[in-house]
């Protein structure tokens, strides 16, 4: 058991150190590593296993609601980034730039795509002309890049995969629906795939993207507390119409601007996804994204019989279409337990000799630690009926996790004090003015998170001026 200890002693424990914690089990889970790239990183086919499960179960609820994938060029001329004017002051200081193609140099120097507005809108402006050309539901997968200055794996790098969405939409109204449409969507994804509950809301005018009337979040937060940005959708009503000059012609043969949205999910979630469910044993994968739902482990390598019986159990359950593998290589079984807590497996089925006289296996659940003895001929309707109970109890773990980190503050003195003896989030009341924001992000480093859909009256006064309150604002610090 030597080795498997030193495995789990190689990461440092959640309360010693989080952000350590965090970095240890990016790397000895082998989501990722860090490349010879500055701010890049390697994701290995481990994370790439789990993105792509995001991927393909975001996807399927896209198709759903009839939007088709594109794929846009990769370069952004500098002419088009400058025609919105908030959206090119929003992210032209970290653009990336190609200013030599070969031995040319380039008069209209080209952007790596920071997001692709920009792009859709140029296309839009040359395919859209009647009213029977909309709605356009539009979705790129792929990677985009921003040159931050601190990086961390998944949360913050130059270079990060996710799908922006992009729409376009005869009438406010509709633009206004979608973007709350995908709102809802998120949400059903990250708490009924990821587990993760979340709070969703508009973003104050501060906090909103680059060139937008109204952004809406869903915001998580981690076990230390933070808040994680999950996921956003934008509603950018004609702003962008105006500017790259996209009309339509409606059906009484009027010329009128459309309406625009875009929305996101990235590569960020598996940060939630580490933050959220994992432990000082390593990650803890909710069983609709994980890579492996399940992983037998013979006992006895050295005993024919063992591994054969394993082996049987191994291609039992993959035909059943449950994602399973096998461990076979020849390190002891304490290892190997150790990995499958390592990688986050929701279930570890422990096989030896005196199991298979027995006629069962030890199935062993990664979110509680259980351990109960299955009849084999029980094996595949139990490990179904379990990978279904451990996904509701992911959630359920966390969804206390954040109702328990919730509380309510009247003053700014209450709210600094609560900040800062406790961590979590903090509903209070709000004026909507952006001076009152910056001021208590100056002084403490909390943002307004969101203002909650559903509305709660804590008191008539801003939190921060004690003039009349305008909304309820949910305030933390974040990633
Ligand atoms: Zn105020």
């Amino acid at each position: 058991m030597a080795d498997a200890k030193k495995q789990v002693e190689q990461i440092t424990s959640q309360e010693k150190d989080f952000a350590q914690w965090y970095t240890d089990v990016c790397l000895k889970s082998e989501l990722c590593i860090y490349s010879g790239v500055k701010g890049f990183v390697v994701i290995r086919p481990y994370g790439w296993a789990l993105w792509e499960n995001v991927m393909n179960n975001i996807d399927a609820r896209l198709k759903k609601m009839g939007v088709t994938n594109v794929a846009m060029p990769v370069l952004i001329p500098e002419h088009l980034l400058l025609k919105e004017k908030e959206h090119v002051e929003g992210f032209a200081p970290e653009c990336a730039w190609v200013a030599c193609g070969g031995d040319d140099i380039l008069e209209d120097r080209l952007a790596v795509r920071p997001t692709s507005e920009t792009v859709f809108c140029d296309y839009w402006h040359d395919v859209v002309h009647s009213y029977r050309d909309l709605p356009q539901l539009l979705c790129q997968w792929g990677s985009v890049v921003r040159w931050e200055k601190e990086t961390r794996p998944f949360l913050r790098t130059r270079e990060f995969f996710w799908h922006e969405g992009h729409t376009l939409h005869a009438t406010p109204e509709d633009s206004l629906q979608f973007t709350l449409d995908i709102l809802y969507m998120y949400e059903d994804f990250i708490q009924n795939d990821a587990a993760i509950p979340v709070l969703k809301g508009k973003k104050t005018e501060k906090e909103k993207f680059a060139g937008a009337q109204a952004t809406y979040t869903v915001e998580s937060i981690m076990k230390d507390g933070k808040a994680l940005q999950s996921g956003t959708s934008h509603d950018f009503g004609d702003n962008f119409a105006k500017a790259f000059d996209i009309k339509y012609l409606d059906k009484n043969n009027k010329l009128t601007y459309a309406t625009e949205t875009s929305w996101a999910i990235s590569s960020r979630i598996i940060g939630a996804l580490i933050m959220v469910h994992g432990d000082d044993r390593g990650l803890k994968l909710p069983p609709h994204l994980a890579p492996i739902q399940v992983r037998v482990v013979p006992i006895r390598m050295t005993d024919k019989n063992n591994v054969d019986k394993a082996n049987e159990i191994y291609n039992n359950l993959k035909k059943a279409g449950i994602r399973t593998d096998i461990d076979l290589s020849d390190k002891t079984p304490g290892y190997k337990f150790s990995d499958c807590e390592m990688k986050g497996i929701p279930i570890r089925l422990e096989i030896g000799p005196k199991d298979i006289e027995k006629g069962v296996c030890v199935l062993v659940r990664r979110d509680t630690g259980e351990k109960l003895d299955v009849k084999l001929s029980e094996l595949e309707s139990k490990i179904k009926e379990t990978l279904v109970l451990i996904q509701k109890n992911m959630f359920e773990v966390a969804k206390k996790f954040l109702d328990d980190h919730i509380d309510v503050a009247l003053t700014k003195e209450e709210l600094i004090s609560k900040m800062n003896n406790k961590k979590g989030f903090i509903k209070a009341m709000h004026c909507g003015c952006e001076e009152c924001e910056i001021e208590l992000k100056d002084e403490t480093g909390i943002s307004s998170r969101c203002i909650p859909m559903e509305q709660e009256q804590l008191s008539d006064k801003c939190v921060v001026c004690g003039k009349p309150a305008k909304y309820e604002v949910i305030w933390g610090k974040s990633y």
